[in-house]
């Protein structure tokens, strides 16, 4: 089974984690950007965090033959915080780096006057930058939150934008819209690998991404396995899971997964996006 996560928060987890993933069959990977529990008090801190998706953990996934490719933005949370503002005049410049496949993840975290602003600001630099959109939808009031997302993405094409940490309540707006499905699966909460069997039995395989979306909190990076095996149990042939765990991905974010592996280049020089 060859997976490709295309929503994991490998800054917060270990190095055991990625030799796990790659037992599991985990061959590349997408790093959003987003918050990371401590507030950042200044713009310093978002460019040495973006630095370290460049650099750092490419360097360190590649130790493990595993694709390191991130997606960069001002998150949702933060954008509520006038210190942290200033990086979107600091995004531009790195949405031109190669292995940034997407802007992401942006969107609602409680929906403020502030959100809508670094929210649609974000959007505009992804159509500028001929990049895809990861957007996080509200853990909160998800379905009105989504409903509202939808209405802030129309202006872009379906097929550049992801709405990512569906469920059962959210999926059938989104798979109406045109836009790519995420489905974040979790050991405990949100979606499980059985609920997401039936909703691709519903939906279908197209458009369906599947991500583990570990990060610092309670969650597990083989999850997207799970998905996998529960989808071959329940009669998913193997070219469906690997459309879903596999070609999906790289479609939705046009990566070149294909390449030389990475790692002896610290500077991620090596780590091309592919057109
Ligand atoms: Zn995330």
């Amino acid at each position: 089974m060859r997976i490709f996560d295309p929503h994991i928060h490998m800054t917060s987890r270990t190095t055991d984690d990625y030799a796990r993933m790659h037992d599991a069959g985990v061959r590349a990977v997408v790093e959003p950007a987003f918050w990371l529990g401590q507030p950042r008090t200044n713009v310093g801190s978002f460019l040495d965090y973006f630095d370290s998706l460049l650099g750092w953990e490419p360097y360190r996934a590649a130790q493990h033959g595993i694709r390191h490719l991130c997606a960069l933005a001002l998150n949702p949370k933060e954008a509520n915080d006038p210190r942290c503002l200033p990086v979107l005049d600091e995004l531009p410049r790195y949405l031109l780096k190669e292995s940034v496949v997407a802007v992401g993840e942006v969107g609602y975290d409680s929906m403020t006057p502030a959100e809508d602003k670094a929210f649609e600001a974000q959007l505009a630099m992804a159509v500028e930058h001929d990049l895809p959109v990861l957007v996080h939808t509200p853990h909160r009031d998800k379905a009105a939150g989504t409903r509202r997302t939808l209405d802030v993405v129309k202006g872009l094409p379906p097929e550049r934008v992801l709405i990512d940490h569906l469920n059962e309540v959210t999926v059938g707006m989104v798979a109406d819209s045109g836009c790519w499905m995420g489905f974040s699966i979790y050991p405990d909460t949100k979606m499980d690998p059985g609920r997401m069997v039936a909703i691709l039995k519903e939906y279908g395989t197209e458009r369906v991404l599947v991500n583990s979306a570990a990060d610092w909190g309670r969650s597990d990076p083989l999850r997207t396995r799970a998905v996998g095996e529960a989808m071959l149990a329940s009669g998913f042939t193997s070219a469906q899971v690997t459309q879903v765990l596999w070609d999906n991905p790289v479609a939705f974010y046009h990566a070149d997964v294909e390449g030389p592996d990475l790692g002896d280049d610290y500077a991620g020089n090596t780590i091309k996006r592919g057109g």
